[in-house]
């Protein structure tokens, strides 16, 4: 099969590769319809997650048809249309009992490489380099899923892709980003990026119940969007502040307070005007730190006492300058974790088909499989206003 693989640091190539097969009873192969492009995976493709090598098949957003199951599988059988979840989980441990799926105990057959990075085995994940157990990615034509009875959503309906893909990962994302806030009605919110995960986070805010919520980036053109499509009520563009700080420009909008909830949705390649930038810029060129934790930094610093910031955006390892007095000494709430994808898959598929939330509005382009080379590089250069690429395998 032809498969878009992680060849090095900004080099990506749509290979031949094996294709995959059943390896354990609990197992199905989908025939990949359309896949995407994430906002995370930029991070693997400018080599900043460790542990990648050359030829994994990347992607962790994908859906498509059951063209196999494992002899366990009852609940799929072939010819389903599938929604498949990033996050790999067993269904039976603490953990995915308690519908924490992110954080299942089972699903990385490599635990030891996480383990001495973070001090505990992370989940598996699809295409997510060996600190999420290696597995292969769906920016493929064919993808093996394990424990294909826990995790797969079964479309019924005649939804399109398009409508759909997202709840792979980025729908969920965005709207766990939102629930973790916990948001009040009269809630001031503030979204640090406004990417596809920023757009739903954004989206699912109102949706919850926010009054106000502001957009944060860089670029005029995704701020625009988060206006017109995510309900953002008013924009900063960081880079035309002219003096002052984003932490001051949102004393501004709240009367000196401060943000109710703060989300992060940029993570660990954050950007800003000026020297904090060029500090973690080179500590990161260094391998001094793993992470830029610029978002997050303003986050804490901008969120009103008392009030809580929710973590989305993705973070690999450790970080400097972390206004830990800031967050003690104030009484704010930090909220954080992978998505716990199969918990949201199906109470979002109902938001999607009452039509209270569109996940076609985040798409900007739509390319085959061929040209996956081509989705990065447009997306990693923010070229031709991307904002999302999926791919048609
Ligand atoms: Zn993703
Ligand atoms: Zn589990």
């Amino acid at each position: 099969m032809r498969a878009n693989c992680w060849m090095g640091t900004q080099r990506v190539e749509v290979r031949d590769v094996p294709d995959p097969q059943i390896l354990n009873e609990r197992d199905c192969i989908v025939k990949i319809t359309s896949t995407a492009i994430c906002g995370s995976d930029l991070h693997l493709y400018n080599g900043f997650m460790p542990t990648m090598e050359k030829g994994d098949i990347l992607g962790h957003e994908f859906m498509g048809e059951v063209v196999e199951c494992g002899r366990a599988v009852k609940n799929l059988k072939v010819g389903d249309r599938v929604v498949v979840p990033f996050t790999i989980s067993c269904g039976v441990c603490n953990a995915c009992r308690a519908e924490a799926f992110s954080c299942c105990e089972n699903s990385n057959p490599i635990p030891q490489v996480s383990e001495a990075v973070v001090g505990h085995p992370l989940c598996g994940f699809f295409g997510y380099s060996r600190l999420t157990g290696g597995f292969a990615g769906g920016q493929a034509e064919y993808a093996r899923v394990p424990y294909a009875d826990v995790g797969p959503l079964k479309i019924e309906n005649g939804f399109t892709d398009e409508q759909v893909l997202f709840l792979s990962d980025i729908l969920p994302t965005g709207y766990m980003a939102a629930e973790m806030c916990d948001i009040q009605p009269g809630d001031f919110v503030a979204v640090w990026g406004a990417g596809p995960v920023g757009l739903f986070a954004m989206a699912s805010a109102k949706l919850l119940g926010a009054e106000r919520v502001v957009a944060i980036d860089r670029f005029d053109y995704r701020l625009q969007r988060a206006v017109a499509r995510a309900g953002a009520t008013d924009v900063i563009n960081y880079e035309q502040l002219d003096g002052t700080t984003v932490v001051d420009a949102l004393k501004e909008l709240t009367g000196g307070r401060g943000p109710d909830k703060c989300i992060d949705a940029v993570g660990m390649e954050a950007h800003a005007p000026g020297l904090a930038y060029a500090y973690d810029r080179t500590k990161q060129a260094l391998k001094l730190e793993i992470d830029r934790p610029i978002a997050v930094r303003e986050a804490i610093m901008a969120c009103r006492s008392g009030g809580t910031v929710s973590i989305i955006g993705v973070y690999g390892g450790m970080v400097d300058k972390f206004p830990l007095g800031s967050l003690m000494n104030r009484a704010i709430t930090i909220k954080t974790g992978q998505t716990h994808v199969p918990r949201y898959m199906k109470p979002l598929l109902g938001r999607i088909e009452r039509g209270e939330i569109d996940p076609t509005m985040v798409i900007s382009h739509i390319l085959p499989l061929a040209d996956a080379p081509k989705g990065y590089d447009m997306f990693v250069n923010k070229m031709d206003g991307c904002e999302k690429v999926v791919l048609k395998a």
